[in-house]
């Protein structure tokens, strides 16, 4: 069942909570609380495992991405390595993520890129990043926030539902929805407030049947759907972790 409010609703439910710029100091707080754990679910040991991780994780779940990297980081080390075999054998060590033709192609097209533009390191800069095949700007910013060189906000399927649930944005495309939060949050919490709305999302906020009731936003949140005042605390979110 699709989680929709009537029109009048939302817009008592919008009057009800202060506005988002009041608001969105308590909602990092808070969601930093409950998700002391919230960090990126990929596992890579350098910029390159990185970059190749979240190309690998478009369409699919990090455990996917994970159980995949493991045996292919064992294999494929530098970027050389992703262009020395025929591409049909990249697409069958891939294969379990997913449109692994598309992703084994624009690997090979980003690996070619780094050896012939950038020494064979992967750049910092989002502009350089999104210029390599396959790389777009949610990619690119979250390989440069995970190397401590944040120059953006990551939009995913879980930030802009939560975005837009938490009254943060009115925006449907996720280059405006960054925008949005851009202005908004701080820059020092750039890094974390991605993950923070994923594991939120993940653990409380599901597309499907948000837990308003056991959520520590419901009293922040104009999308809530149990009575003001109702906050039960950061321990009423936590439940086992899932990944998607
Ligand atoms: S109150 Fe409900 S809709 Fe709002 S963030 Fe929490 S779970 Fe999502």
């Amino acid at each position: 069942m699709a989680f929709s409010r009537p029109r009048s609703y939302v817009r008592e439910a919008r009057r009800r909570v202060a506005p988002k710029r009041q608001r969105i100091p308590g909602i990092i707080e808070r969601l930093a609380d409950t998700h002391p754990d919230a960090v990126i679910a990929l596992r890579f040991r350098d910029p390159v495992e990185l970059l190749v991780s979240v190309m690998l994780s478009a369409q699919t779940t990090d455990v996917t991405v994970n159980r995949v990297t493991e045996r292919l980081f064992t294999k494929y080390r530098r970027p050389e390595d992703y262009l020395a075999v025929p591409v049909e054998e990249l697409e069958a060590d891939i294969r379990p993520t997913g449109t692994f033709r598309q992703k084994a192609r624009n690997l090979r097209g980003a690996m070619r890129m780094l050896l012939e533009e950038f020494d064979g390191e992967v750049p910092e800069r989002l502009e350089d990043l999104v210029r390599l095949p396959g790389v777009g700007r949610k990619t690119a910013n979250v390989v440069a926030a995970e190397r401590g060189a944040t120059q953006g906000i990551v939009v995913d399927t879980h930030v802009r539902r939560l975005s837009q649930r938490l009254g943060l944005t009115k925006q449907q495309d996720p280059a405006k929805i960054e925008l949005d939060l851009m202005r908004l949050v701080p820059r020092a919490d750039w890094p974390r407030f991605p993950h923070l709305l994923i594991w939120h999302g993940r653990r409380v906020c599901d597309a499907r049947r948000p837990r308003c009731e056991a959520c520590v936003l419901s009293d922040l949140c104009p999308s809530s759907r149990v009575a003001p005042g109702s906050y039960r605390g950061a321990s009423a979110t936590r439940s086992p972790p899932s990944s998607s």
